[in-house]
């Protein structure tokens, strides 16, 4: 019998403001510790938190993104709880009023076609400290810099089905923040890490008891430890067994999941609304003011790039993983050199490589998306075969300047003069008259020989279609 998977995923993305949602400290990474630590983020007696209005407009943003209703009226709430790095014994959170309510996201599947999530809620809460556990010979430290820090959770209903989609699920969120600058998507600082809820059930039978995975800061993680996670359960259902609820850590040397603590209720956390702090109220017009200063949001630009410029869903994806890479591809488009499919496959493909070999944001890319025009016009034009661009292009990624500079210093310029070619061709069927019966014979491959051949005898420079069309006029085929 067959087992579905089912996944919630919970995201905490670090808003990208400058200061801390409840107190002036700076929020900037790798200070030395406790020195972005206020009176209020210390939780010293006698103070109050005063809420940051920035971090209030990025969950604007966020909501408008992904076709949310923000809330008119919104409240914060304490979640109590004890822990070394949380000083005032509570974390000041949203619960029954979060800011974003009932949005959606849209994602390409790797198995295939759009599908769409829904998401349930997004509240503003703050981060709370950390603890240290070397370098204090078996004490622990406390660092509270990153305590009151801006995130916002991210909810999701229970709607994917695999750990594949999961992970392109939050692929895209992940770009998403980043596209509508609410988040720097940090994962190796924590700027954006998720929680997976796992459960398996048959089909059609109601939802499973869940396990929550804590903490998942990498893609690749994500995928491998639910993918554990779903067999751990369906062998412990197998064998008799039933899930208890609980909340695990992923151990990636191990690739397991272990159970951290028994799940806390609700109920646990004696959620109350914070006196300290007065309902958060937000005006249409806040909403129309943060409307205004929206981009263009990726999926539109997905369907605007496969409409305008003709490309498949795949290419329009992968174009459009950042506002940065989207942008050049425009511009490409616009020097105007080449057409759009050629523009799309040397960026996800050469280019892209070149990146992700030297580890390089596209926005450091040390070919301007003129300069590449440049190259790409030489290809339209048959001036390079793509072999040659490839050449080409390392060098202008060296540094060795505009393309139609290198084609001259490297005498690189692809030999399209029939002429001339008909000539080499001559030479090379005089030279070769085995491969030429060979191929009279019905032996194809001869014919990629004398290709190959002719393509010797002009290093690599002839127009290679041009060597096809004459070699098969001369022989006949
Ligand atoms: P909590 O706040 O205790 O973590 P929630 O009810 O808010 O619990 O749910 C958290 C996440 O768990 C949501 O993303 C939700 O979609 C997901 N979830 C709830 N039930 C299940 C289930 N049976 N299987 C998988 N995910 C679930
Ligand atoms: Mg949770």
């Amino acid at each position: 019998m067959q087992w579905e998977i089912v996944i919630g995923l919970e995201t905490h993305a670090q808003l990208a403001t400058r200061s801390k949602i409840f107190s002036g400290a700076s929020t900037a990474f790798g200070a030395a510790p406790n020195t972005q630590a206020s009176a209020v983020d210390m939780a010293l007696p006698g103070v109050l938190p005063v809420l940051n209005k920035a971090a209030v407009e990025l969950a604007i943003r966020f909501g408008l993104a992904i076709g949310a209703t923000v809330a008119p009226r919104s409240v914060f709430a304490r979640k109590n709880y004890f822990y070394p790095d949380l000083p005032k014994g509570y974390q000041i959170s949203q619960y029954e009023l979060p800011v974003v309510q009932h949005g959606s996201l849209s994602f390409v599947s790797p198995e295939g076609g759009e599908k769409t999530v829904r998401i349930l809620r997004a509240h503003l809460e703050e981060d709370a400290g950390k603890s240290l556990h070397e370098d204090f010979h078996g004490m622990s430290g406390i660092d509270l810099n990153r305590a009151g820090t801006p995130l916002l959770e991210i909810v999701t209903e229970p709607d994917l089905r695999g750990a594949k989609d999961a992970v392109a699920y939050a692929r895209t969120l992940h770009a998403l923040v980043r596209w509508i600058g609410i988040c720097d998507g940090n994962m190796q600082e924590g700027s954006f890490r998720c929680d997976a809820n796992v459960s398996v059930r048959r089909p059609g039978a109601p939802l499973g008891t869940r396990c929550e995975i804590k903490n998942l800061n990498s893609f690749r993680f994500m995928e491998q430890a639910i993918d554990y996670e779903v067999r751990r359960q369906i062998e412990l259902i197998e064998d008799g067994g039933t899930v208890v609820q609980e909340t695990r850590l992923y151990d990636p040397d191990r690739d397991e999941t272990r159970s951290m603590r028994s799940k806390e209720d609700a109920q646990d956390y004696r959620y109350f609304p914070d006196p300290d702090l007065l309902p958060l109220l937000i005006a249409a017009a806040d909403i129309e003011r943060v409307r205004a200063t929206m981009p263009e949001l990726p999926q539109a630009r997905r369907e605007r790039f496969q409409s305008e410029y003709g490309l498949s869903a795949y290419d329009a994806d992968a174009l459009t993983g950042a506002r940065e890479s989207a942008d050049y591809f425009e511009a490409l488009v616009k020097a105007g050199a080449a057409e759009p499919k050629l523009c799309a496959n040397w960026q996800t493909g050469e280019l892209a490589a070149a990146l992700k070999r030297d580890g390089l944001e596209i926005a450091a890319c040390p070919v301007s998306a003129a300069a590449l025009g440049g190259l790409l016009r030489r290809i339209a034009d048959g001036t390079l075969s793509g072999k040659m661009a490839k050449e080409v292009f390392e060098a202008m990624w060296a540094g060795e300047g505009a393309a139609d500079a290198i084609i001259e210093a490297r005498g690189l310029k692809q030999i399209s003069d029939s002429g001339a070619i008909e000539k080499l061709v001559d030479e090379v069927l005089a030279a070769n008259a085995r491969s030429v019966e060979e191929f009279r014979a019905g032996k194809e491959k001869a014919f990629n020989s004398l290709v190959g051949q002719v393509m010797k005898a002009t290093k690599g420079k002839a127009n290679p279609a041009q060597v096809n069309e004459i070699l098969k006029r001369k022989l006949g085929a």
